[in-house]
């Protein structure tokens, strides 16, 4: 077996542990990156990226539909379709173009990159199979484990035939004529409204009374307004109980306990995810876990000396961002410097249609935790740039002390909003006041004018309301 030694072994080269990489290969810290898959994990390569790719090409196809008819806008199109295997060969040159920088970057910092699975032997070794060549036997100073998540399954809906995950609703060259989704939340219904504007009669099937049951009701509303609008079909309060005998419809059951048979070609299961600590050792270390995730403290170090962890094998939130901040942060602890993961605001955005966005407290997580807070919103259908490009839907909200005005929270919804993710946590991360926000020249017609809007209505002064 050949050998290597390093100071910082990183095992997952998904968002968290390829920014560890790059960022300690910066700081000139001997660095081993193992992947066994892809490089740039589940987000690069089955997640984020491809998702977005195909909510675009779908919102694309569906306004290009839209136009077939008598429209405000007086376009005319005959006839649109979408040529499926040329749309997946885009996404995948997308997805290509992201893994391959990915690796560039990583060569650029010095990192090795060695491709093959990992199991840990102990806390400062562990052994590769790689792809090609020889066993390898890594010892380090430190490890790093980024092993990310993977999908819950339901076991009377085993994955398989009809039955599938996120990776496989993304990758579909074909369209199935009636896909039912199982699970109301970000992967079900972000892939659910992208099938339906492709043309797919879609159907979701939901565990509990609400669609996205992580935000709020007043902010899910015009999300549920829209499926209602693209016609798919909500199943509330209902459980999947298996495929029919025929494989071709599933069979639900709802809280009133009546089952009824949804026509079904494909079942997309997205009823969570759960951190990935099976099939590689990490029972070895005994590590203390947090419920089915590996516990870490504000550095991210887990319970024995020089193993840390991050990302979606620590648990929620469960997004690309959060397992990058913490990346970087502990390629700086390891070179030496003070630093602790304590954000004020990991902003969630769902890219739905209208989209959602959430950073900082919400009025409950406030009044929960005994805050005295001033709440106010500003609805886009008085904002010019949202009404000139068609998206008046939705508002912006605020939520900010009411002693000293300083903001702790933004929710929104409506057509582009996860771009105000940026302004919401600059605004929280920097300690303003409405004052502040309200105070700031925003430019003219931007959606960013309802942000201020929201912080002048908070004060009692909004200008176009
Ligand atoms: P991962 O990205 O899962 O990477 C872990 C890596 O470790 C994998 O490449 C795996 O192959 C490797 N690995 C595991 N075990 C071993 C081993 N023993 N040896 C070698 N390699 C190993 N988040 C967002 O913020 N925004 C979004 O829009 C978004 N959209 C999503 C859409 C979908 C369909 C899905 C499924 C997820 C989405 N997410 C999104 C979540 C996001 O993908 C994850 O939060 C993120 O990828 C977590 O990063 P990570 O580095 O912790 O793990
Ligand atoms: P989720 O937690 O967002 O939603 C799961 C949904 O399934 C919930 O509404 C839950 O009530 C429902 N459910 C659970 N068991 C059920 C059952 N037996 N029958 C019917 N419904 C059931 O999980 P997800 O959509 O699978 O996404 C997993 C994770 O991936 C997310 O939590 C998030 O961290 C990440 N993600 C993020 C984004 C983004 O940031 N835009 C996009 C996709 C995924």
């Amino acid at each position: 077996m050949k050998t290597l030694n390093k100071t910082l072994l990183v095992i997952g080269g998904g968002p968290g542990g390829y920014v560890a990489a790059i960022r300690a290969g910066q700081l000139g810290i001997p660095t081993v990156l193992v992947e066994g898959e892809a490089l740039g994990g589940t987000c690069l390569n089955v997640g984020c990226i491809p998702s977005k790719a195909l909510i675009h090409l779908a919102g694309e196809f569906e306004r290009a539909c839209r136009f077939t008819s008598s429209n405000p806008l007086g376009i005319r199109v005959q006839e649109p379709a979408v040529d499926l295997g040329q749309a997946q060969r885009w996404k995948d040159g997308v997805v290509g173009k992201l893994t391959g920088g990915v690796g560039a970057l990583l060569r650029k910092a010095g990192v090795q990159v060695v491709k093959g699975r990992a199991t840990i032997v102990d806390g400062k070794t562990v052994d590769v199979a790689p792809h090609e060549g020889e066993p390898l036997r890594i010892a380090c100073e430190h490890l790093l484990l980024a092993t990310g998540s993977v999908a819950v399954d339901l076991p009377n809906l085993p994955v398989g035939g009809p039955v599938i995950t996120s990776t496989e609703a993304l990758a579909l060259t074909e369209k199935p004529q009636h896909l039912v989704v199982v699970g109301a939340g970000y992967i079900g219904l972000e892939l659910g409204f992208a099938w339906r504007k492709l043309g797919v009669d879609v159907a979701v099937v939901e565990a509990t009374g609400r669609i996205l049951p992580g935000y709020d009701e007043e902010l899910t509303q015009p999300v549920l307004a829209s499926l209602r609008r693209l016609g798919i079909t909500l199943h509330l309060n209902c459980k999947a109980e298996g495929l029919t005998d025929t494989g071709n419809g599933l069979r639900v059951r709802s809280s009133q306990a009546d089952e009824y048979v949804l026509p079904a070609d494909k079942v997309l299961v997205a009823v969570g995810r759960v951190p990935r600590t099976a099939g590689f050792g990490l029972e070895s270390l005994q590590l203390d876990m947090a419920g089915r995730a590996v516990r870490t403290d504000e550095q991210c170090r887990t319970s024995m000396r020089n193993v840390w962890a991050i990302g979606d094998l620590t648990g929620e939130p469960m997004l690309a961002h959060r397992a990058m901040a913490q990346g970087e942060m502990v390629a700086e602890i390891v070179a030496g410097r003070r630093r602790r993961f304590a954000p004020m605001a990991v902003p969630a955005v769902c890219f739905t249609d209208p989209e959602l966005v959430v950073a900082g407290l919400s009025p409950d997580e406030a009044e929960a935790r005994g805050m005295d807070v001033q709440v106010a919103s500003f609805p886009f259908a008085a904002n010019g740039r949202a009404l000139s490009v068609e998206g008046s839907e939705g508002f912006v909200r605020v939520v900010a002390r009411k002693d000293t005005h300083q903001v702790l929270g933004w929710q929104a919804v409506g057509q582009g909003v996860s771009e105000l993710s940026t302004a919401f946590c600059y605004a929280i991360e920097m300690g303003a006041r409405l004052e502040d926000v309200a105070g700031i020249i925003h430019a003219h017609p931007t959606l960013g004018e309802a942000v201020q809007e929201s912080a002048l209505r908070a004060l009692g002064h909004a200008l176009h309301i």
